[in-house]
């Protein structure tokens, strides 16, 4: 959560403030889940910050507010916070373990030291002794330094070896919430930071290689529509729907992503366009094909069906000028009547 709504909700008019978001909430008609409290006390705290100013919008919009809706919010202006809190509990985590470790090195090295110490002044006594007493005595504090110092290599070693675990721990760990942050909750998908950097990635790579990409959008007919009708949840359950059968069409090497509310985006990098019209055209005909089942009524919802728009990029174009030729190729194929996938070559031959 920011310093802002923080700083809030310790203040004055903390109660006030989260009895409002409550009421708000129900106003709007969505649950009061803690991500939704959080969304809505972020947007009585700071209703002119992005975050208030997109659900202002979406709020005045006739467009319903889903789990969908905050997850996109959420993945779009909290992930941040919620990162850094994660990476700064792995930090300290990490430097209690760096500090532990070099405490021990230092022990170590300080009985490392003693045992030199020890050593020489026993190789000195030995020059003088007389007596076979004597030297038993210079043998027997040698072999008492020998095994302080052999035990304490041991335990050195199992420190360094419980360090080791904890930091591989530590990077899993880490590996977890970069994932988290990259992926989109309702659908697990990639989200749309983790495509906007994927699409940078791949741009680079054509470039330096004279290799090429294509990008897709796919936008889901009529979703709007659908979501009136059956209602948020059922609407949430299409989006799984649809995002499974992009997920298994366009697996790795491509990127698959959720990357607005119920549009969808693939890069394919070194494919034909031939190649991706097959591809999309197989996920459109794959989705159009089940008709759904309302679970909690078991009611027939239908077929769903959607509209694709392609662009292969251009050599040296950007991200955005590539997304928006697909866009463009996205809207001739709604305009055309839907369901249908339409390549942005054939749109600017046509124009
Ligand atoms: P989910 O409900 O978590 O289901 C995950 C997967 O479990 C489904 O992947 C499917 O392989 C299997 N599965 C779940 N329920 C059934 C079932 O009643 N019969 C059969 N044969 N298999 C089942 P799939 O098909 O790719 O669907 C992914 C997600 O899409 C589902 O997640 C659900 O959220 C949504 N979905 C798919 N079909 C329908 C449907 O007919 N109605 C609704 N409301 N949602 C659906």
């Amino acid at each position: 959560m920011t310093t802002q709504v923080e700083t809030a909700l310790r203040g004055p008019e903390a109660f006030a403030m989260a009895r409002k978001a409550l009421i708000d909430m129900e106003a709007a008609g969505v649950w009061p889940t803690p991500l939704n409290f959080e969304l809505w006390l972020h947007y009585i705290g700071d209703p002119e910050g992005p975050l208030g100013k997109e659900m202002s919008r979406l709020l005045a919009s006739s467009d319903p507010f889903t789990e969908g809706t905050s997850e996109m919010l959420a993945a779009e202006y909290l992930p941040r916070g919620r990162l850094s809190d994660e990476i700064r509990d792995v930090g300290a985590v990490l430097n209690r373990e760096l500090s532990s470790m070099s405490d021990a090195i230092a022990h170590a090295k300080k009985s490392q030291a003693a045992y030199g110490v020890t050593l020489a002044d026993a190789s000195a006594s030995i020059e003088k002794v007389a007596q076979p007493e004597d030297l038993r005595e210079v043998v027997s504090g040698l072999s008492d330094a020998t095994t302080r110092i052999q035990k304490e290599n041991s335990a050195l070693e199992s420190r360094l070896d419980a360090s080791t675990k904890e930091v591989a721990r530590l990077r899993e760990h880490l590996e977890q919430v970069r994932r988290d942050a990259m992926t989109d909750a309702l659908t697990n998908l990639a989200n749309r930071k983790a495509f906007d950097e994927e699409l940078l990635r791949a741009c680079e790579v054509a470039d330096a290689n004279k290799s090429t990409v294509c990008l897709a959008v796919l936008d889901i007919d009529h979703f709007k529509r659908f979501n009136d009708t059956w209602g948020h949840q059922t609407g949430d359950q299409v989006l799984r729907y649809v995002a499974s059968v992009i997920g298994r069409v366009a697996k790795s090497p491509r990127v698959a992503a959720r990357y607005g509310g119920e549009e969808f985006a693939i890069i394919f990098a070194n494919e034909s366009t031939a190649m991706v019209e097959v591809a999309l055209n197989r996920i459109r005909q794959e989705i159009g094909a089940r008709s759904l089942r309302r679970r909690s009524t078991n009611d027939d919802l239908g077929a769903v069906t959607i509209s694709a728009g392609l662009a292969q990029r251009h050599p040296g174009e950007s991200g955005s000028s590539l997304l928006d030729r697909a866009d463009g190729a996205l809207y001739v194929s709604k305009r055309n009547g839907r369901n249908l996938v339409t390549n942005a070559e054939n749109v600017a031959e046509a124009a």
